[in-house]
């Protein structure tokens, strides 16, 4: 079988691990990507001032229950024991997330056990919402008013930019709610944090002679003609010149500040209420608690509509998007030896562990397609 030669559009999770698992099948790679520097929105660098290692794009935790995934990772970097404990602040108070029994009876001032609380908590819920759909209604169902209002709602309509009302219940689905005190946030077998930053796995999984990088570099439809395969982790609405329109992202700004010693006690600190303008604040060092550090660098995180010249990073799905995605994709289907990929690319919001493994995925199929067609 004939080497193929294969361009990857993106140097996020998706590009490097396609790139890697067909390099190591013997495959000439390139992997371009528009951006100075590789690992897509993991992206993360030590500060200059302090040298406190910053997820330059937002909190990445990494967390999964595939055995796989998590060897994979494991291949190209040491992974520290990391548990993502968030709290937030909400009408006054500090609470413990993702809702469990501390926070429920501290925010009812109760001393429940675990089932008291669960039948309390289901007192609460509106069981005439037979099956959730939106966001708010998988909340009402659940948790009840009293708790949504305090943790989701506020925080919700500033992260995305709209009633919850108008959200799929499958965002609301990520987090659980626990009648226990585990403040564990993920409940996942395998949660880290890489030791060296999450751009070093990705320039890790992207060391291999068989691949070629060139940053700063855009790809338009007249460059992909001289490549056996493309996969594309750009947007899918984008490579199309958003002909049927543009798909709805969210973009983050954040505002930097440093602080001399420890400002909020813990990495991830939310902001529950509507009136207070960010969603959260990161500070940065506690992702790294086997480092020391006397400064501190925080990020205070402000969620707007995406627009053209943003960084897009959370996809909307709303059921406008819904039907113009199904639109992108039969477009997509018709493109020639081009597959999309990833979190842009196939306009979901998945974290790390499901890209890397969609990837994973993808490059065996591709690999199994060309033997086929080998030997036909
Ligand atoms: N969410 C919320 N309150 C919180 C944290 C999260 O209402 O304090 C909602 C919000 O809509 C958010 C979603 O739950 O977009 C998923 O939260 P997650 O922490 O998984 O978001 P990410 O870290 O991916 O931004």
């Amino acid at each position: 079988m004939q080497d193929k030669n294969i361009l990857l559009i993106g140097a996020g999770f998706s590009g490097a691990v396609i790139g890697r698992e067909l390099a190591e099948a013997g495959h000439r790679v390139r992997v371009v990507d528009v951006r100075p520097h590789i690992a897509g929105n993991c992206y993360s660098e030590r500060d200059p001032e302090t040298q406190v290692m910053v997820h330059v794009y937002g909190p990445h935790i990494f967390h999964t229950d595939d055995v796989e995934v998590w060897d994979y990772v494991n291949r190209f970097a040491t992974f520290r024991p990391y548990k993502n404990r968030v709290k937030t602040t909400a009408q006054g108070k500090v609470f413990s997330l993702p809702v469990n029994l501390h926070t429920i009876n501290q925010y009812f001032d109760k001393t429940m056990r675990p089932d008291e609380a669960r039948a309390f908590i289901a007192e609460k819920g509106d069981s005439t919402i037979a099956d959730p759909q939106t966001f708010e209604e998988q909340a009402l169902r659940f948790v009840g008013r009293d708790l949504y209002e305090a943790f989701f709602k506020g925080y919700t309509m500033k992260q995305w930019g709209c009633d919850p009302s108008a959200l799929p219940a499958s965002i609301l689905k990520r987090l659980p709610v626990r009648f226990n005190y585990d403040d564990n946030y993920f409940a996942h077998n395998f949660q880290g944090m890489p030791e060296n930053g999450y751009t070093d796995l990705v320039a890790a999984i992207l060391d291999h002679p068989n691949i070629t990088l060139d940053l700063e570099t855009k790809i338009t439809r007249e460059d992909v003609a001289e490549y056996d395969h493309v996969f594309n982790s750009g947007p899918i609405d984008a490579w199309f010149d958003h002909a049927l329109g543009r798909l709805a992202y969210r973009t983050l700004d954040f505002r930097k500040f440093t602080y001399d010693g420890d400002y909020q006690g813990c990495a991830v600190m939310n902001y529950g209420d509507v009136d207070v303008p960010w969603t959260r604040i990161t500070e940065h060092k506690h992702f790294s608690p086997w480092e020391s550090h006397e400064g501190s660098v925080l990020y205070e995180e402000h969620s707007r509509a995406c627009g053209p010249d943003d960084i897009p990073y959370y996809p909307v799905r709303m059921v406008e998007e819904k039907k113009m995605l199904a639109d992108y994709v039969a477009h997509a289907r018709r493109a020639e030896r081009m597959t999309f990929v990833g979190r842009l690319g196939t306009y979901r919001y998945l974290d790390m562990d499901v890209t890397i493994r969609e990837a994973l995925d993808t490059a065996r199929l591709y690999l199994d397609s060309i033997k086929l067609d080998a030997a036909m």
